[in-house]
């Protein structure tokens, strides 16, 4: 099958397996897994940060993170389309009683910083206390600019704020900027960064932070059921995602530009260039195709992709251009 759903779909590569049948490990919960330490160090160096957790999924690693930092009654600043308020389950709200303040994210996927401003609340009982700006980049495939980052980072810190960034594909944003991941993470108190994805690690995200946040976010972890044992066989691949993974994404996004120009000139979609940025395509449906069908009888040919009023298609380590071709060429004669 060609996979289009997501980039969570990539397998581990060969080498991963190797490393992973290989690695040395221990008992991470009494932090013995040497793996896991090794990964967690040379994340917190690479990124620029005291220290690391590796946990089970990105998931895990942004509610530690809201967790860590927000208090019973407190509240963190976030977008409408933020994973971490709308597809995380309401976990912060669920588990860690902080209450989401979700703004109108723009058509860049950046909030208006006049409205995070607005949103800031008084010390006034009647009011939960804001701690937190979150922001997500890559977000829906968009980058966020680093002279945003750098007006957001500031606004936080002159409001008394920390300013947490769910880095799922952070990755992605950095390849496609042409800098290291260190330069848009620098703008950070904490970051959440998702090693399963494009960089096709089997299971893992990472969170940075200062030493105490992590200390924090390790006893959360715990208290989440998310203490792991020999995790050294999933921080053994968890490494190379990290060392050999990265600046393989620029295909992904030369694939994703290539795909977006070709579903652009079918009359049947309709395709803003500008908004593919990195390694995923929005394709909006024009006049009255019946996509539901339309999906089943990609189906049958082999592709797989993701079924709504618009189609998302991410491209991955295991979609090639070839893959790409068949896929518009098999389109074009479903279309007929
Ligand atoms: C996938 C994703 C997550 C969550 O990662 P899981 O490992 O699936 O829990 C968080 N934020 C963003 C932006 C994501 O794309």
């Amino acid at each position: 099958m060609i996979d289009f759903r997501s980039d969570t779909v990539t397998v581990p590569t060969k080498t991963m397996r190797v490393a992973m049948a290989n690695a040395e490990v221990g008992d991470d919960v009494y932090g013995d897994d040497p793996t896991v330490n090794a990964l967690e160090a040379m994340s917190a160096e690479r990124f620029g940060f005291d220290a690391a957790l590796f946990t089970s999924s990105g998931t895990q690693a942004n509610l530690l993170a809201l967790m860590s930092h927000c208090e019973r009654g407190d509240e963190y600043i976030c977008g409408q389309q933020a994973h971490n308020y709308k597809f995380e389950g309401g976990g912060a709200a669920v588990l860690g009683s902080v209450q989401p303040q979700p703004l109108t994210n723009q058509v860049d996927g950046s909030l208006l910083l006049t409205d995070i401003e607005a949103a800031i609340k008084p010390d006034d009982p009647h009011f939960a206390q804001t701690r937190l700006l979150s922001l997500e980049n890559t977000i829906g495939g968009k980058i966020l600019s680093q002279s945003y980052l750098a007006s957001a980072q500031a606004l936080a810190f002159n409001h008394g704020l920390k300013i947490h960034l769910d880095g799922a594909r952070v990755a992605n944003a950095a390849v496609a900027q042409n800098i290291p991941i260190s330069e848009i993470t620098q703008y950070f108190d904490s970051v959440s960064i998702c090693l399963s994805k494009g960089l096709c690690a089997p299971i893992g995200s990472i969170l940075l932070g200062d030493a105490l946040l992590i200390k924090k976010a390790r006893r959360w972890r715990k208290v989440l059921g998310g203490g792991m044992r020999q995790a050294g066989i999933l921080a053994a691949a968890a490494q190379l995602a990290i060392t050999d993974q990265v600046e393989r994404l620029a295909d992904d996004h030369d694939n994703a530009a290539y795909l977006a120009k070709a579903l652009g000139q079918l009359s049947e979609f309709d395709v803003d260039l500008s908004l593919v940025q990195t390694n995923m395509v929005f394709a909006k449906i024009v006049g009255n195709l019946d996509v539901k069908l339309l999906v089943r009888k990609l189906k049958d040919k082999g592709i797989l992709v993701t079924e709504n009023t618009t189609l998302r298609l991410v491209t991955h380590r295991d979609v090639s251009r070839q893959d790409i071709e068949y896929f518009i060429t098999t389109l074009k004669s479903l279309l007929k």
